[in-house]
């Protein structure tokens, strides 16, 4: 078969779960909660098909759900959506990102995608014949560099894939450095996806600077969200994009025919939850007990601690165990802790095109309590 995809395998993430699983690790890879979602969604959900709410619902979603995201969005930052014509319910972030750049990229168009950055990105931009354009951000530090952004914006530029709260280095972009894009990108008509799937993971009273904040970005762009990542239930995929009208009516033609609708009684039952804001405006407080337990046990190592201004990710640099392990590349050294600490990560080379030569893996820490606990006695025997 002549391969659309050729230099594509399966994901790391599903690699690592297998061999965590193998190996009976304590899986710190994949990204998702090992605890249960509020009883209350469940029971939001049993409702709505009780109630008979089984079929198709309409093709943009259930309209009480895209009532509570646009509420969602006024309230926290500023700005109007029209929930009839600007948001749409998608199955997931992955087909919301997917679906935006098979409406936006002719064959030939570029892409630019800051590295590292998730690994759907670069696949999906190829399978809708686009070309990847991969800007760094800044070596260490893992912030924007928009000397390398300006210079790789071409006439050629159809749209910048950005992504805040950061996976994998948890860093998160403040009101300057989004209002520095917004000056950058004005004189241009550079499209912009925002993945903000960990909207809501932000700490130490910090606060998420959506794309919504800023008119001349907003105006250009397709935000993304998970209801997976905000309510603990990855395994639903149920998201959002909330666009401009004109982007949205894009968004919808190619949405129509490649999933048309989403999981009816799941959006029911999420419209309901949506009511109360406590569980969404209450994240960033709950991670950010989860990030301080799984950082302070980790002080007891020879690991050496990046910042985690939010997402649920904590990364580290592994130079010190690099003897001791025996292995040089991120990729072994996760392999190696899976096996013989049994603590499953994921190298940060994963999020990386030519993969990378920092030292540096990633820790999930939406883990229940003992099960970091249990980790952190592995990590620290070390
Ligand atoms: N973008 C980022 C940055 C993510 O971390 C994830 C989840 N791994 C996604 C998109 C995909 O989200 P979903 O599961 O809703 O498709
Ligand atoms: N987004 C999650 C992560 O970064 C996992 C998603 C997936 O398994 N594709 O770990």
């Amino acid at each position: 078969l002549h391969s659309r995809l050729p230099h594509v395998g399966t994901t790391i993430f599903s690699t690592m779960s297998a061999l965590a699983q193998a190996h009976g690790a304590v899986n710190l890879g994949q990204g998702f909660p090992d605890f249960d979602c509020d009883p209350q969604l469940v029971d939001a959900v049993h409702e709505a098909m009780r109630r008979g709410h089984n079929q198709y619902p309409p093709m943009p979603g259930v309209p009480a759900l895209r009532q509570a995201v646009a509420a969602k969005l006024q309230a926290m930052h500023g700005r109007s959506y029209d929930a009839d014509r600007e948001i749409t319910i998608t199955a997931g972030a992955t087909q919301a990102i997917f679906t935006a750049l098979l409406a936006i990229v002719h064959p030939g168009d570029d892409v630019i995608v800051l590295e590292p950055c998730y690994d759907s990105y670069g696949p999906n931009i190829e399978l809708a014949g686009g070309r990847v354009v991969r800007v760094p951000l800044k070596a260490e530090s893992y912030r924007p560099d928009f000397e390398r952004i300006a210079a790789a914006i071409t006439p050629r530029t159809r749209a910048l894939i950005i992504n805040t709260p950061h996976n994998p280095s948890a860093t998160v972009w403040s009101a300057a450095e989004m209002q520095t894009l917004a000056d950058l990108l004005a004189p241009t008509d550079v499209l912009l996806i925002s993945d903000e799937v960990y909207e809501h993971m932000v700490f130490d009273g910090a606060a998420h600077q959506s794309v919504a904040r800023f008119p001349g970005l907003a105006e250009r762009s397709f935000i993304v969200s998970s209801f997976g990542k905000t309510y603990h239930v990855t395994g639903w995929k149920v998201g959002y994009v909330a666009a401009p009208a004109a982007l949205s009516v894009e968004f919808r033609k190619v949405h129509q025919f490649n999933v048309f609708t989403v999981n009816t009684p799941a959006q029911h039952g999420l419209a309901a939850y949506m009511a109360n804001p406590a569980p969404y405006l209450g994240l960033g407080d709950f991670y950010q007990r989860k990030r301080d337990l799984f950082r302070a046990g980790l002080e007891g190592t020879a690991f050496r601690l990046l910042p985690s201004e939010g997402s649920y990710f904590q990364c580290v640099d592994f130079s010190a165990y690099r003897e001791r392990s025996g292995q040089r590349s991120d990729a072994a050294f996760c392999e190696w802790l899976t096996r013989e600490v049994g603590v499953a990560a994921i190298p940060l080379s994963a999020f990386y095109a030519q993969g990378c030569e920092a030292p540096v893996i990633r820790f999930c820490f939406a883990k229940r309590d003992e099960t970091l606990k249990q980790a952190l006695d592995k990590l620290q025997s070390l």
